[in-house]
């Protein structure tokens, strides 16, 4: 498993639970761990509420400055990895049977929590993204979908994330 919950900012999210109390902290954690997790967990506290649904019955592994997964293309900010019952990060599988979840932010572009923080626009979308895929959603190239394939601009960015940012 290249994405084990070991990384020093690995936070494992209760996503059933208040955005308010997102975070739970691994016993593994870090002072500057646990900044990290505040962040990711707002993040993911905006994109179960945006979707109003929990992905992976409330199990999600969050993970950051993750190096790129082996085969993902250069410019990969954040991806997901799921089990299903046909077979690994299969999108047409029905989201209610993934299991093993996690979002993966890439160091390239979060090499720090600072950074993460400086960020936070595109670190919020691409939440609400990766969740989206999460709960089965494939790419959708229409205008403003911030399930777009590629990030041209921060019209697909919900207004959440726009009015939610963590203070520095
Ligand atoms: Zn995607």
């Amino acid at each position: 498993m290249p994405f084990a919950r070991l990384a020093a900012a690995a936070v494992v999210i209760g996503l059933a639970l208040p955005a308010t109390a997102v975070a739970r902290t691994p016993v593994t954690a870090t002072p500057t761990a646990n900044k990290a997790s505040t962040v990711l967990g707002v993040a993911a506290g905006i994109a179960q509420r945006y979707w109003g649904a929990v992905p992976c019955g409330g199990r999600v592994a969050i993970v950051a400055q993750r190096p790129l997964t082996v085969g993902a293309e250069a410019g990969t900010d954040a991806w997901v990895t799921f089990d299903s019952p046909l077979g690994a990060n299969n999108l047409a599988a029905a989201a209610t049977t993934y299991s093993n979840c996690t979002i993966a932010f890439g160091r390239s572009r979060w090499p720090t929590t600072a950074s993460m923080r400086e960020d936070w626009h595109m670190l919020c979308l691409t939440m609400v993204h990766e969740l989206g895929h999460l709960l089965g959603h494939a790419h959708d190239a229409g205008p403003g979908s911030v399930m777009a394939p590629v990030f041209t601009d921060y019209s697909g960015e919900p207004a959440m994330c726009r009015t939610a940012r963590p203070r520095r």
